[in-house]
């Protein structure tokens, strides 16, 4: 053995700190830290959230809103503008031909020469037909009522017959034609949209009517290519908003503009030809942009209506994927957080109430635990001990041996006295070469019995030193306590105990 160097030499000493009683909590400073830290934990999830919502939401808006001026801006006048352009070449084109027809010298010279040749309006209609396209073709004339179309002189228009109302009507006009949707009686009664021209002789008397008709199909041919290719409803309403003209494979409900849900209070501003786009709701669709153009040469109204739809929905998966990413980054933040200030909890709190030199709990520790057991022992009634103990002489082991001979003994002490006394005890490093013991449940005979067991055991003690033998006894002071009364009472009995077992000689327990 080296000099200088420490070594124990009885064995039954344990000088493990002693975790039950390091561990034990210290209740109301722990709820007090605890109430902390979930305020902070709140404080930090509150501020995460509302970080990552807010940055989340305005992403969400900023892309909405630019998609919306995408469609306003680029996709919804274009739909429009191109639809207006078809519409142009493929209805505004028969009321041009229409017009040629009712400004032609032949049909007027035909005419006033008293309608000699049938054929040869016939031929001329048929002409019109082929060149042209698939039209129906047609004169009506004003003096003979007889209604010439390709295939020959079909009928003579009567006032009376319901399905030539549309003659007089035409004949009686002020404007120079009008559109009509009806049923073609030439052609199985296909729905066709016929432009029905006046026509005037040189002296400005009106002759008859002409024009050609368009099976309804080519328009609605149109719109339904734009509903599949743009993913766009377009159609046409008349001024009072009924629904004209539809795509054939048109899902609108209703016959009028009205009828469309959602739609109903914008209705009247549609049909006044909004300035700009403008919105509404659908509960099938959602946000539907709609734009609208009134097409005087036909006098309809051409409307556009334009879902968000699926590119929406693009963004709103992104919002929900953002936000399911947030809440996963914020639980994870917050585990971290807690598992942390839980170290560091523990940490401070074993710190702040653990002597780093012996593992016992300290005096702070001892105020709150004693408490707590008296409590306890007043519930229950039982009884309890308090055992002051003091190392005989320490001042001159630490003078003759060196303070490093006295830390192990120190350590030793704490050691020996946690062997004898239970895990439910009390035991705590009062301050300097003194410990104070609690001992629960404890009738004085017994803690009488205990404390010489305690004394006995430190007497065994032998700590080598630099080849000498250090020895070291305690005096110890007990007083049962009542856990009625007041801490500093049953303390100072104890101490006024160990004081008695000092002046009688040391190494001894005196009680009081
Ligand atoms: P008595 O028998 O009357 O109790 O005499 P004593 O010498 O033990 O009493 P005193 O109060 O005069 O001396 C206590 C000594 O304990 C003085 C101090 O240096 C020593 N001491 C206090 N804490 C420590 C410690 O942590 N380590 C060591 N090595 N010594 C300590
Ligand atoms: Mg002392
Ligand atoms: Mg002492």
């Amino acid at each position: 053995m080296k000099a200088g160097s420490l070594s124990v030499r009885q064995e039954p000493v344990r000088v493990v700190p002693d975790r039950t009683q390091t561990e034990r909590t210290v209740p109301t400073a722990r709820h007090h830290v605890q109430s902390k830290r979930n305020r902070l934990l709140l404080f930090v999830s509150l501020a995460l959230t509302a970080g990552f919502l807010l940055t989340s939401l305005a992403s969400y808006f900023v892309s909405r809103a630019s998609l919306r001026e995408q469609i306003v801006g680029h996709e919804l006048p274009l739909t429009r503008d191109s639809v207006y352009s078809e519409v142009q070449r493929d209805l505004l084109q028969p009321i041009f031909l229409s017009s040629l027809m009712a400004h032609d010298t032949f049909v007027r010279d035909w005419v006033v020469d008293g309608e000699k040749d049938p054929d040869q309006m016939i031929r001329y209609l048929d002409e019109i037909q082929q060149k042209y396209g698939a039209f129906t073709s047609f004169f009506v004339s004003e003096r003979t009522r007889l209604y010439y179309q390709t295939a020959g002189i079909l009928k003579q228009v009567k006032e009376t017959e319901e399905r030539d109302r549309w003659y007089f009507r035409v004949r009686e006009m002020k404007e120079p034609y009008e559109i009509n949707v009806d049923p073609d009686m030439a052609n199985d009664d296909a729905m066709t949209i016929f432009i029905n021209y006046r026509v005037f002789d040189r002296q400005g008397n009106y002759i008859g009517a002409t024009g050609v008709g368009l099976t309804v199909y080519a328009v609605r041919d149109i719109l339904a290519r734009y509903q599949k290719d743009y993913g766009c409803t377009v159609f046409f309403t008349d001024r009072q908003g009924h629904i004209v003209l539809r795509s054939s494979n048109s899902t609108l409900v209703g016959d009028d503009l009205a009828d469309i849900p959602g739609l109903e209070e914008i209705a009247a501003e549609i049909l006044a030809g909004p300035q700009h786009p403008l919105l509404y709701h659908s509960a099938t669709e959602g946000t539907v942009h709609v734009n609208a153009r009134y097409v005087a040469e036909l006098g309809w109204n051409l409307v556009a209506l334009q879902p968000e739809g699926g590119k929406v929905r693009g963004i709103q998966r992104a919002l929900l994927a953002n936000l399911g990413i947030c809440a996963f980054i914020t639980t994870i933040v917050l585990t971290f957080i807690n598992m942390t200030l839980g170290s560091y909890q523990r940490r401070i709190e074993r710190m702040a109430t653990t002597d780093s030199l012996t593992g016992l709990h300290n005096r702070q520790a001892f105020d709150i635990l004693y408490s707590t057991m008296a409590q306890d022992c007043r519930r229950r009634q039982v009884e309890c001990a308090l055992m002051l103990l003091d190392i005989d002489h320490f001042k001159a082991v630490n003078d003759t041996h060196g303070h490093l001979a006295g830390d192990a003994i120190l350590r030793q002490v704490a050691g020996v006295t946690r062997s004898c006394i239970r895990a439910s005890d009390i035991l705590c490093r009062w301050g300097g070469e003194e410990f104070i013991v609690m001992l629960r449940d404890c009738p004085l005979a017994d803690a009488r019995r205990i404390a010489e067991e305690v004394r006995e055991a430190i007497a065994r003690v032998r700590v080598l030193h630099g080849g000498n033998e250090v020895q070291i006894t305690v005096s110890g002071g007990l007083t049962p306590v009542d856990p009625a009364e007041d801490q500093d009472c049953a303390l100072l009995r104890a101490d006024q105990s160990l004081y008695r077992a000092k002046a009688n000689g040391r190494n001894r327990v005196e009680e009081a």
